[in-house]
């Protein structure tokens, strides 16, 4: 899919039981238990208070026992009212917000220039500047009628500037070969292994290369094994081959013809079905998911170890190559240090390309190219790209254009997006509120690592020091608000008018050049890997830092009107589960610095791994509904990680809403909600904790979610965490075993 898909939530960088049908659930507990605290003082009555509390009633199935099945009781109405519309493969609360967030963008992007306060004349220039940039982007991607007229011109020009076909013939060569890697990398369009710039495990202070597998077209090597995937696969590939390659679909055929020597003697079958089984060699050596965070796997080398160990590729070649076609100064020489994510991929490789033909590693160039930039050609041509979207994510239709306009946008502009959609929704009253939310959240997790059953003295007081020493950033990076750095941040991005394809690849082109040139140079730890649009949230290891951009950072997971306890549960357990991956399974391996090093002890270790084993048998015990009713178990090891951060955001969310009970007594919003009285502040927490993760999903998307992804689904994301909850088990007065109280607990944090 060529757009941001918003399923994948709250990354590491990156059940629900029947409904009875007599009601358990006595009612009359909850009225019983609040009576007498009954006080239209305490209620709040503001039209903000009357609006959401309509909407937590509207979502919630009272029928059903919290005890019993917690997602049903709070989120069985959402699931029946909502329907997921046919653009979309999942909707949630995570989805209304990022539609809201569509909403902000499309006003801002459709309107006029707005003006910046206190600024010189120079500074309104080059933030205007920015914001023409920004809608000559955006009005290039709305003119269908623009980009129908070039039909598949742009694909075939920039095919055949490529040279993919005509120098087919060289790849037989190490040469050939590597010249055809370095090409397709600049593109962002690599073929047989990829290559990224992040910080070094081993010394968090300097960007270095990685190189590592590179994403096929089916998501995992399951896939590849089905028959219908492997189909529709074929459908896809080959109705794009000939819709691009066949000369017969263009007016223009002698000229395309010749670029492709012949193209209509090509046989497309043929092709495809090569194309298809070198994938799947390439996704049988693939290091597994469930190993993506496996640091054991990463294996140091030079340009001439490299060289030794991996003759396909003329690597001094390859990089020379790379960085002079963007016109950066190569900064890698012999002694250069090279990452490498799993060396027995490359390995592999090795084999692989020996029973490889030029004509398979040809089409499959193309192919790639062709999947990439299909998208953005006339739709007349690229329809069989959309069944992709089908296959992995049950998705029926396009989304609107001005919503798939919004995410290009957001993709190549970003940061000059956020700049204007700050300015809309975002204050520096929000930024200091989330702060002082954090704050608490931070102070929990410290009170609560010494009491930690599996910590030591020793490591307790490094772990005290990691929160510490671990860097917060809310909203937007800071440099977005000063106008001669946004414009600063975009130089070299060249935004054509009227052109979309162009546009598209001169983004591609800008965002690998910008990569290639943090190589070598100290690592900025003030950079934001997500967008102040995302609805999203990150901790990354390695810069040490946890983030939470605006987009996230909205209603009704986060507002100056929620009460306290409805923030807390949502965006307060958002922050405590970035935080809690700092010392998950993969978390735990870097220290305070982001450096990959041994700061535990061994017993510490050992407890921790024995506990995760808990964790693992829960999860794994957990399944989802899978295409054709079938029963999909979770990867109890794939999701461990995000599971361990669910259950301390959790804990850490309600000991940090406790807290700041204690703090700053009037300046707390505390008050109970008209309608929702017969709920106490500490179930309301429970209630809008689960209504963070209300859902449904297309059985696709859950199929393509268990094999790849390492989040749980949402109803097990809310089931796991609260059955392991004694806590919560106490605020809803769930009696020992039933099914949310399961006498047998995980417990970490
Ligand atoms: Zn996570």
């Amino acid at each position: 899919m060529n757009f941001k898909n918003i399923h994948i939530i709250l990354s590491f960088i990156s059940l629900s039981l029947m409904v009875s049908s007599s009601p358990i659930f006595d009612g009359g507990l909850y009225g019983k238990a609040m009576k007498n605290k009954e006080d239209n003082d305490d209620v709040c009555s503001t039209p903000e208070c009357v609006a959401t509390s309509e909407r937590i009633l509207k979502y919630m199935n009272e029928e059903v026992d919290p005890c019993v099945d917690f997602y049903e009781f709070t989120c069985g109405n959402y699931m029946r009212i909502n329907t997921i519309p046919d653009d979309q493969s999942v909707i949630s609360p995570f989805y209304d917000i990022n539609i809201d967030n569509i909403n902000v963008a499309r006003g801002i992007l459709e309107g006029e220039y707005k003006g910046i306060n206190n600024s010189t004349l120079e500074q309104q220039n080059l933030d205007e500047k920015t914001f023409k940039k920004l809608k000559t982007f955006y009005n290039g991607c709305m003119d269908e009628q623009n980009i129908k007229s070039k039909d598949k011109k742009p694909l075939v020009d920039l095919l055949n500037q490529l040279e993919i076909y005509k120098n087919k013939d060289t790849y037989k060569d190490v040469n050939g070969l590597t010249a055809l890697n370095a090409k397709l990398m600049i593109y962002n369009a690599p073929i047989l292994f990829g290559f990224s710039v992040q910080t070094d495990l081993w010394d968090s202070n300097n960007e270095m290369i990685y190189l590592g597998q590179t994403k096929l077209g089916l998501p995992s090597k399951e896939y590849y094994e089905q028959e219908e995937a492997v189909t529709k696969y074929k459908e896809i590939i080959k109705g794009m081959l000939t819709n691009i390659l066949n000369d017969e679909n263009q007016d223009s055929g002698n000229f395309l013809t010749k670029l492709f020597g012949g193209s209509n003697e090509r046989d497309f079958d043929k092709l495809t079905d090569s194309i298809i089984e070198l994938e799947k060699k390439l996704a049988n050596i693939a290091i597994p998911p469930e190993k993506k965070f496996d640091f054991s796997l990463v294996s140091k080398f030079n340009i001439k170890s490299l060289n030794e160990k991996f003759p396909y590729i003329n690597w001094p070649l390859y990089f020379e190559t790379v960085f002079g076609l963007v016109n950066i100064k190569n900064t890698v020489d012999e002694s250069t240090l090279i990452f490498v994510y799993g060396p027995t991929y490359f390995e592999g490789l090795n084999n692989i390309l020996k029973e490889t033909d030029v004509e398979t590693l040809t089409a499959y160039a193309e192919w790639t190219i062709i999947s990439k930039y299909g998208y953005y050609i006339s739709n007349e041509f690229n329809k069989p790209l959309k069944i992709m979207d089908k296959l992995l994510y049950g998705i029926e239709s396009d989304p609107a254009r001005s919503e798939y306009c919004i995410n290009m946008v957001d993709t190549s502009m970003g940061m000059a997006l956020g700049r204007f959609f700050v300015d809309e929704v975002f204050n520096n009253n929000s930024r200091e509120m989330a702060e002082n939310l954090l704050e608490n959240i931070r102070e929990s997790m410290k009170e609560r690592i010494p009491k930690m059953s599996w910590i030591d003295k020793q490591t307790s007081k490094l772990a005290i020091e990691k929160v510490d020493a671990i860097i917060q950033k809310i909203g937007y990076p800071d440099f977005i608000m000063d106008p001669a750095k946004l414009d600063e941040e975009y130089k070299g991005f060249e935004i054509v008018n009227n052109d979309f394809f162009t546009n598209m690849v001169n983004s591609s082109k800008f965002i690998v050049s910008k990569i290639l040139k943090e190589v070598n140079n100290p690592t900025d730890r003030t950079k934001w890997l997500m967008t102040p649009l995302t609805v999203n949230a990150y901790y990354s290891p390695m810069s040490s830092d946890i983030n939470f951009p605006a987009g996230i950072l909205r209603n009704p997971f986060f507002s100056s009107t929620n009460p306290n306890y409805l923030n807390y549960g949502a965006i307060g357990v958002i922050m405590g589960h970035e935080l809690t991956h700092a010392f998950d399974n993969d978390g735990k391996e870097f220290d305070k610095n982001g450096k990959l090093s041994n700061w535990w002890t061994n017993s510490a270790t050992e407890e921790f791994n024995k506990l995760t084993q808990c964790f693992v048998e829960q999860y794994g015990n957990y399944t989802v509904d899978g295409t054709d009713g079938k029963k999909i178990n979770v990867n109890g090891k794939l999701t461990l990680g995000e599971n361990l951060a669910d259950n301390g955001g959790l804990a850490c969310g309600y000991d940090a809403y406790k807290r700041s009970l204690s703090k700053n007594k009037n300046k707390n919003n505390n008050q109970r909600l008209p309608g929702l009285t017969k709920y106490s502040q500490d179930q309301l927490f429970y209630i809008s904790f689960g209504q963070a993760w209300c859902g449904k999903l297309r059985p696709e998307l859950a199929v393509t979610q268990s094999l790849t992804d390492e989040h749980s689904i949402n109803n097990i994301r809310v089931i796991g965490a609260l059955s392991n909850s004694k806590e919560f088990a106490k605020a809803f007065k769930c009696k020992p075993n039933s099914p949310m109280n399961p006498e047998k607990k995980c417990s970490m944090y």
